[in-house]
């Protein structure tokens, strides 16, 4: 069993000083409550000073076992296994489906162990700010005298407190409020209030305290990734705000897609473009040291949260204005041409409410700087959208027909967030053939459909999606405001979809296989699990084994199949203990 960083330490380190103020704009994206029947959650890895409790399932005490994939661990007596080593992995794979099958049907408790426990990949579609469970932000709050307001509960900074606010509590009835406000924690349908609307609302009202601490809040999610078993996380914040004002500031009137060139030179040709992109840049920059310093990554004793590696997603509310939304995806393909921490860009907030009429100016916007950007080699940002993520309830049928497709035949984006509205495209088979057969992955959210859409069984498209080759992956959306985790969207997998483990364990290596790492991959076939040659499993080396040297070569240089690598040495490890 693998260390974990005692996580109360993240609450005395790297505060005020060390982050970003700046950003306090911390929509986001999916989620909903009230969850299905499956509790998936778990109370906060990371802190938290225990409170209102999630979910049973997965994560209860926090740590849970499994590490951070690095490449040491083990632990547990020896496997024995008298055959080759690609013998004996086909063995371990066996035992482990055994296990989980035999599980599945048993207490809920010992699966939620296990699941936590299995090698997980990556986690591609994970929102910062929702990432991080209220108890943390209470505990940052308390120590640093925020006030909550008595009736909305939104966090302030004031410093002192009255009248309409209160300090901030440790324990009690209004704590529990607090937490009931800013998570999905104890929600219940068929109220005045809808699980949308819960579940969104609850930004606005942590977002002070979510602003002030982009730092921790990294952090936390590397502590819960490793947690987890977890070798990779990318995930969203507001960036680019810079350059994303200089934009709309330079423009006036309406911004139609028609504009977009003018538009765009106006911004790259202003004289103080050059610096207010370098502000955003370094912004980043900063965020990716100044977690790894809260962490102590630095230090004689890093704890496993500093082996999982993270990289950062660049999200542009779709409700900014035009200009705005525009010149802060231009900033995201400039600031991926000068640092390697930012890998993608995604559109974040409803594709319903005032974002709808400007959904396909959006995908305009895109397709523009694919051409600006990614056609002329200028920069490597990779895009992801959410898309689809919709029901009758609350998609117009223009947006129901065609935001998948838009986002992966016009904005060219390689992973889609949600994809609900499936088979409600014209053409969903061809669709989902086009998405096959391009490699796009579905980033699937199961907690998160539920919680905001009732969306979840058989009603899901993740068995279609299945069935269809298309690739998909799992992920947490909001962690902290669903009160989930990656292995409890392990769990509603098995519970509510009925995967296997063979399925969860193909789902577990397509999310490195998408990821936005760099780097060639580590299989020719990723379904058969059939490495490249140089990394292929012979009588004394099966992969996850230590590399021969004709591996290692080709691993140093792939920062993918490193990771693949890693992942396929946890699987061993973990599979051989089951
Ligand atoms: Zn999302």
């Amino acid at each position: 069993m693998r260390r974990i960083l005692p996580l109360g330490c993240l609450f005395v380190l790297a505060l005020a000083s060390a982050c970003d103020s700046s950003e306090t704009d911390e929509t986001d994206s999916t989620g909903t409550q009230t969850g299905g029947n499956i509790p998936v959650g778990g109370s906060p890895v990371v802190g938290g000073a225990g409170g209102a409790g999630g979910d049973p399932i997965v994560g209860g005490a926090g740590g849970v076992q499994g590490g951070a994939g690095g490449e040491g661990g083990g632990g547990g007596a020896p496997p024995t296994c008298d055959g080759t080593p690609a013998e004996c992995a086909a063995l371990w794979e066996e035992n482990a489906s055994d296990r989980f099958d035999m599980l599945v049907g048993g207490p809920q408790d010992q699966l939620e162990a296990f699941l936590t426990a299995v090698p997980k990949g990556g986690d591609l579609h994970n929102h910062l700010s929702g990432a991080v469970y209220a108890e943390t932000y209470l505990d940052w709050a308390e120590t640093e005298n925020f006030c909550i307001n008595s009736s909305t509960f939104a966090a302030s900074a004031s410093g002192s407190c009255g009248g309409a606010t209160q300090a901030v509590p440790t324990s009690g009835a209004f704590y529990d409020d607090i937490i009931g406000a800013w998570s999905m924690e104890g929600f219940v349908r068929g109220g005045a209030e809808t699980g949308h609307d819960h579940f969104f609302d609850t930004f606005g009202k942590f977002g002070a305290i979510a602003g002030a601490h982009r730092f921790d809040s990294i952090a936390d999610v590397a502590i819960r990734a490793a947690s987890e078993n977890q070798v990779y996380v990318e995930t969203m914040f507001n960036m680019g705000q810079n350059v994303g004002g200089l934009t709309d500031d330079n423009w006036s009137g309406t911004l139609n897609e028609s504009d977009l060139q003018a538009a765009y030179d106006l911004a790259i040709n202003d004289p103080s473009f050059d610096a207010e992109l370098q502000q955003d840049v370094n912004s980043v920059d900063q965020a990716r040291t100044g977690y790894r310093t809260a962490l102590g990554c630095a230090g004689a004793s890093p704890p496993a949260a500093c082996d999982v590696e993270v990289r950062f997603i660049a999200q542009v509310s779709r409700t900014g204005s035009r200009a705005t939304v525009f010149g802060q995806l231009l900033g995201a393909f400039e600031m991926a041409a000068q640092t390697d921490a930012i890998v993608g860009v995604n559109l974040s907030s409803p594709e319903d409410e005032v974002s709808a009429a400007s959904y396909d100016l959006q995908m305009a916007m895109l397709d523009f700087l694919h051409q600006q950007y990614t056609e002329t080699g200028v920069s490597p940002l990779r895009v992801t959208l959410h898309a689809g993520e919709l029901t009758d309830t609350y998609g117009t049928p223009a947006a129901l027909a065609g935001n998948i497709r838009k986002a992966v035949e016009i904005a060219h984006a390689e992973r889609i967030g949600h994809g609900l509205s499936l088979l409600s495209d014209a053409n969903p088979q061809a669709l989902m053939d086009e998405m096959r057969d391009q490699g796009v992955l579905v980033e699937v959210c199961l907690s998160s459909n539920v919680q905001i859409l009732l969306v979840s069984g058989s009603d899901h498209p993740l068995a279609t999606y299945l069935d269809n080759q298309v690739p998909v992956a799992l992920a947490t959306d909001d962690q902290g405001v669903s009160r989930s985790s990656m292995a409890g969207e392990y769990l509603r997998a098995a519970l509510d979809q009925g995967l296997s483990y063979r399925q969860l364990k193909l789902i577990a290596r397509n999310s490195l296989e998408h990821a936005f790492v760099p780097g060639n991959s580590l299989w020719t076939s990723i379904g058969d699990a059939e490495p490249v040659a140089a990394c292929a499993s012979n009588d004394t080396m099966g992969v996850g084994d230590p590399p021969d040297a004709t591996c290692e070569a080709f691993l140093a240089e792939s920062e993918r199949a490193t990771l693949q690598w890693r992942l396929e040495h946890n699987f061993r490890e973990f599979e051989s203990q089951q």
